[in-house]
């Protein structure tokens, strides 16, 4: 059985700390390399995405608004699902791979 807990106020601001310090590398990384070292920025930029999509996947689970299954994603479909965020907190838009459904899904945290 998956451990898995509601994501508090802090978890949502470390995840935001880590899109601005992403955001601030590729800045920093164009204004220094783009003219030259064009491929290292480009490698700083997909490694820092990558790293950062990853880090989402570890930290999160998935649990299906229609039938309650708990599940993950893949980094594929953490990458690329339309996400989103209401007064309940961040969801994405996830087809369950339990009943099928294609629903907007709460994002969990993990903590086991
Ligand atoms: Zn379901």
């Amino acid at each position: 059985m998956k451990r898995v807990t509601e994501p508090t106020r802090k978890d949502y601001i470390q995840s935001i700390v880590y899109i601005l310090l992403y955001i601030l590398a590729i800045s920093v990384g164009a204004y220094f390399l783009l003219l030259k070292y064009w491929y290292i920025w480009a490698l700083v930029v997909v490694v820092g995405l990558a790293l950062l999509v990853n880090w989402h996947k570890e930290k999160t689970v998935y649990s299906c608004p229609i039938c309650g299954y708990v599940y993950e994603i893949s980094f594929l479909v953490d990458l690329t699902a339309p996400h989103g965020f209401d007064r309940d907190g961040a969801w994405l838009l996830l087809r369950c791979p339990n009943c099928h459904e294609r629903h907007k899904t709460k994002v969990l945290k993990r903590t086991g």
